[in-house]
């Protein structure tokens, strides 16, 4: 029996076509499902889009079509990115599929019935010509934030769901779970600013705008937001307050939500609340990753600073851009895109490192070997160092990859190219290929090297899987072991160039 690992994403709000810094999430996420179909387990891995809203009506009714044109639009936009980017998702969930839709319904209902949500008065400041409510924070020099008219203090009727229930019972869960929420830095700022101070009962419901899922036994209203959005890890594996199916048993608890650190609140304190109510268990680990930002500052349409992630791809190839975000942003703190840093990983790591050494490897062998190679066993000291590195490979992945530093996994992975082109220069195939009687040893040196390719090219495909195909081809290898192997036999195809050097001076 495979261990199954459940892994999700945030889904992405359909106001827009998302930046890159929005494609960072499904990226991290993928290379993280890869890591785990790699090491043997049972992967679901679900990402999709949020599309019900107030933003959206307006938006939809800017662009003169119905919201779920709109929707539809975005969405597939989304999805596009998300396969231009190689991921490797399960399932592209929507909120406005109607088994979500359906399940939302009878989630609310459920609630109600149980007392934790009741009907009450959402007061706000409230703009009359966009039919909006904002918070005293989002207001503008006093005004509306659309379009600068006066805003009044209104009340309308809506539901609310009794957090305050379930906050002491949360400040229990989390302080008996340390590795709930991550980073640890999180944790103490959902707790100290935010449960320990006392929690407000949420708003769940408006009846200020429509483009949303009904209360179907109130049918004036619709579910607000965050009851609609976070239920998606629960609806889409076959939820339901009626009785779930045996998926749903298999799947939860996700054993990661996998958000920005934006909306870590949502997810460490209204997520498992709402989960509380449905006594469901709570999922097993919340992430909350940094931000990919620009040198001046965060991406947004109004700085002109957007960069997309097709552009770069059609640029500079899938794999280098998903090397550049998963290697470039730490693990607590953002990320600064430039372009030059990308060209500079490019040529610096992808080029110089990784395609060199798999390249000058693969020449020779087919230079001095006619491309087939055996292991001789003619083994120097020398050897052993590599050969110790490379085994030591899979441990040191796995202890990054636990901790969730995925630039940490990728340079365990470049520190064995790296010692392996060293490996390259100390033992000198040149000079040993001058010598008759030394040709065992040329072959068992090209053949470690080819191993320490290979183990790297499995290692890397949780993050480059493009790149480890193309090696694995160019080796001619099928073997997905985790170690160095001594009884192969290669038959090696003919190199080809894995990444383009970049002409930083014609950028
Ligand atoms: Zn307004």
């Amino acid at each position: 029996m495979k261990e199954k690992y459940y892994i999700s994403t945030a889904i992405a709000y359909t106001s827009g076509k998302p930046h890159i810094g929005n494609t960072y999430e499904i990226v991290l996420a993928d290379a993280i499902a890869r890591y785990k179909r790699l090491k043997g387990y049972d992967v679901y891995f679900q990402t999709g889009t949020d599309e019900h809203g107030e933003k959206i009506e307006l938006k939809a009714r800017e662009a003169g079509i119905t919201p779920k044109e709109f929707v539809d639009n975005v969405a597939k936009e989304i999805k596009s990115i998300w396969d231009i980017m190689n991921t490797s998702y399960d399932k592209f969930v929507r909120t406005t599929d109607e088994q979500h839709e359906k399940v939302v319904q009878k989630i609310f209902k459920k609630m109600f019935d149980k007392g934790d949500i009741y009907l009450g008065e959402y007061k706000g400041l409230y703009c009359t010509p966009c039919e909006s409510f904002w918070t005293e924070s989002q207001l503008v020099d006093g005004k509306c934030p659309d379009c600068g008219r006066d805003v009044e203090l209104k009340a309308e009727e809506a539901y609310f769901f009794k957090l305050s229930k379930y906050q002491d019972k949360l400040i229990e869960y989390i302080e008996n779970h340390p590795e709930f929420i991550e980073p640890e830095s999180r944790k103490n700022e959902m707790v100290n600013n935010f449960l320990k101070p006392g929690l407000q009962d949420l708003c769940v419901s408006r009846t200020s705008f429509d483009w949303g899922i009904p209360v179907d036994f109130d049918s004036k209203h619709v579910v607000y937001v965050w009851l609609d959005a976070l239920t998606n890890y629960i609806t889409n594996i076959g939820y339901d307050p009626d009785g779930s199916s045996e998926e749903f048993n298999k799947w939860w608890p996700a054993d990661l939500h996998l958000i920005g650190k934006d909306i870590i609140r949502f997810h460490t304190i209204y997520w498992p609340c709402f989960l509380m109510s449905l006594e469901l268990p709570l999922p097993k680990q919340v992430f909350g990753h940094p931000w990919l930002i620009m040198s001046d500052g965060k991406m947004s349409k109004s700085r002109g600073n957007v960069i997309y992630a097709d552009d770069l791809v059609n640029e500079f190839g899938v794999d280098a851009v998903r090397y550049y975000v998963l290697h470039e942003i730490p693990f607590a703190s953002d990320g600064v895109f430039t372009r030059d840093l990308l060209m500079e990983r490019i040529n610096g790591d992808l080029v110089n490192i990784l395609g060199n050494l798999v390249n000058r490897t693969i020449s020779m062998a087919k230079k001095y070997f006619e491309s087939h190679l055996e292991n001789k066993k003619v083994v120097e000291e020398v050897d052993n160092e590599l050969i110790t590195m490379i085994n030591a490979l899979e441990e040191k992945v796995e202890t990054k990859m636990n901790n969730l530093e995925i630039g940490g996994a990728i340079d365990e992975i470049f520190e064995v190219f790296r010692r392996s082109n060293k490996y390259i220069d100390e033992t000198t195939p040149w000079s040993l290929a001058k010598e008759e009687n030394k040709k065992d040893r040329l072959e068992t040196v090209l053949y470690n090297l080819i191993e320490a390719i290979r183990v790297c090219a499995v290692f890397i495909e949780p993050f480059l899987p493009e790149t480890s195909e193309r090696i694995l081809n160019q080796i001619h290898s099928s073997d997905k072991s985790f170690r160095y192997n001594e009884n192969s036999i290669y038959d090696l195809n003919e190199a080809e160039i894995l990444f383009q050097r970049i002409d930083i001076s014609q950028k």
